[in-house]
């Protein structure tokens, strides 16, 4: 089921959904809030059409982006990876854990004050992309444990 918002996407750029470009969004459309490289699209994808090809998969992946249907970050060696994009206009941030790799979205936004410091200096800003790069909250806790003398023993 495509919701209005990826319809009208698809309609306006006169892309047709074939069995397999229908098979890559059911995966990123089941993957919500996850954030999904083409190999791991392309695994998925051959779970539900076994011939699909990798270069199909790369493709609508790409072709997907360009119609802002989906969002493509680097987050690891240089290495796409593909989510739905939000249905408000912004799109939502990301911190990256240092140690487990997770990617943590943030809906918070304060750069908004920063993109008006900057108009006001005659600048107009089209958009920003914010990564941040952090310890998550659990491997903090992970190594405060490790650290702490075993008393038990
Ligand atoms: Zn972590
Ligand atoms: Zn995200
Ligand atoms: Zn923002």
């Amino acid at each position: 089921m495509v919701g209005r918002f990826v319809h009208d996407k698809l309609e306006k750029g006169r892309y047709k959904l074939t069995s397999q470009r229908a098979a890559v969004l059911d995966i990123m459309m089941d993957n919500r809030g996850r954030h999904l490289s083409a190999d791991e699209v392309f695994f998925e994808a051959k779970t539900r059409l076994p011939n699909i090809g990798i270069a199909t998969v790369y493709r609508t992946l790409e072709k997907m982006a360009s119609l802002e249907i989906l969002h493509k970050t680097v987050f690891d060696q240089g290495k796409y990876r593909y989510e739905l994009c939000d249905e408000n206009a912004h799109h939502h941030h990301h911190i990256i854990c240092l140690s487990c790799n997770s990617i943590i979205e943030v809906q918070d936004d304060l750069l908004n004050s920063l993109e008006k410091h900057l108009e006001e200096q005659g600048y107009r800003i089209i958009d920003h992309e914010l990564k941040l790069y952090a310890y998550c909250p659990d491997c903090l806790q992970k190594r405060r444990d490790d650290s702490t003398p075993d008393v038990s023993s």
